[in-house]
C-alpha cells in the first residue's frame, strides 16, 4: 500500500521546527512517500504578534527553500502551501498573502481563541485552568466554522486541536462538530487527518473518530497531515490515519495543484 500525500510540514523559519525542507523531503523519499506539501506558519499582520510564525520579510526565503527541496528531489512531488492562522478580521491580510505566491493550497488553522490566547501553546497552559472547557471549545469551533465559511482555504487544520492538553468538556460537543462540518461541506473545504495529536497529551489523531465518522457521513473530503516539525516526523503514523479514514468509510482523499482539487484513491 502506498501512503497518501503528507500535506502539512514546517520549516525552521517558524522558530519551533528543525530540518530544512530538503531534509524533510529526503525523509519522505526514504519512507516511500511520492507527494508532500510544505505548510509553514504564515506571517502575521505584525511580526511581533507572537514568536512562532515566520516574519513577513521571510516569505520569499520560505518559497526558495521549498524550491530548493524540489530541485534536490525531482522525483518527489512537492507542493507549496502555508498553514494560515484564521482570526476574525484577518481576511484581507490572508487574501494579500494568498496573492503573493503560486500556492497549491492554503490550510486554515485556528490556534487563537482570542487575540492573546493560542490554546495549544504549552507556555499558556495555566489559561486553561481559568476557563470552562465548553466555553473554550465553543469559541474554537465557532472560529473553525468561520474559517471554513471564509472561502480563503482549501483545507482546515487539526479540527479538534482544543483537545491537545485533555481539557475535555462534560457536555456533548456533537452540535459544534456538526455546524463546522456542514459549513465545510457547503463551502467545499477539506479537513485534514493530522497525526500530530498522537504525539501530544491527548494521544489521538486530530480530529477524533467521532468527527471523522460524521465528516464521512456528510461527504467532507479529507487530506493527511503529519504536521512534522522535524524530518523524522514526516509521514509519521500514516498507516493509522489511513485506517481511521477507511473505517469511517473514506475511499479517496484530495490533492491540490494551484488551488484546484483532484480526488485520489487511498
Ligand atoms: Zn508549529
Ligand atoms: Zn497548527
Amino acid at each position: 500500500m502506498s501512503l497518501p500525500a503528507d500535506y502539512h510540514m514546517h520549516t525552521p523559519l517558524c522558530n519551533h521546527a528543525v530540518g530544512e525542507p530538503t531534509e524533510l523531503a529526503a525523509h519522505a523519499v526514504k519512507i516511500g512517500l511520492t507527494e508532500i506539501g510544505f505548510s509553514d506558519h504564515n506571517p502575521m499582520k505584525r511580526d511581533d504578534f507572537d514568536d512562532w510564525h515566520m516574519k513577513a520579510s521571510e516569505l520569499d526565503e520560505y518559497v526558495e527553500k521549498v524550491n530548493k527541496a524540489r530541485r534536490d528531489h525531482p522525483n518527489l512531488v512537492i507542493k507549496l502551501a502555508m498553514e494560515v492562522d484564521y482570526l476574525p478580521g484577518y481576511e484581507d491580510w490572508i487574501r494579500d498573502l494568498a496573492a503573493r505566491h503560486p500556492w497549491d493550497y492554503l490550510i486554515g488553522a485556528v490556534h487563537y481563541v482570542s487575540d492573546s490566547w493560542d490554546l495549544d501553546n504549552p507556555k499558556k497552559l495555566s489559561e486553561w485552568k481559568l476557563r470552562d472547557p465548553m466555553e473554550v471549545w465553543t469559541t474554537y469551533f465557532e472560529r473553525l466554522t468561520m474559517a471554513a465559511e471564509s472561502g480563503l482555504f482549501e483545507i482546515i487544520a487539526h479540527a479538534d486541536l482544543c483537545k491537545k492538553f485533555c481539557f475535555y468538556p462534560k457536555e456533548d460537543c456533537t452540535p459544534l462538530y456538526t455546524r463546522f462540518l456542514e459549513a465545510a461541506k457547503r463551502h467545499d473545504v477539506a479537513m485534514e487527518l493530522n497525526t500530530a495529536g498522537l504525539r501530544k497529551d491527548c494521544k489521538e489523531i486530530y480530529p477524533s473518530a467521532s468527527i471523522v465518522n460524521l465528516a464521512a457521513k456528510l461527504g467532507v473530503p479529507i487530506t493527511f497531515a503529519s504536521d512534522a516539525h522535524a524530518p523524522t516526523e514526516v509521514g509519521m503514523n500514516f498507516a493509522e490515519a489511513v485506517e481511521l479514514a477507511r473505517s469511517a468509510g473514506y475511499t479517496e482523499c484530495c490533492r491540490f495543484t494551484q488551488r484546484k482539487r483532484q480526488m485520489v484513491k487511498i
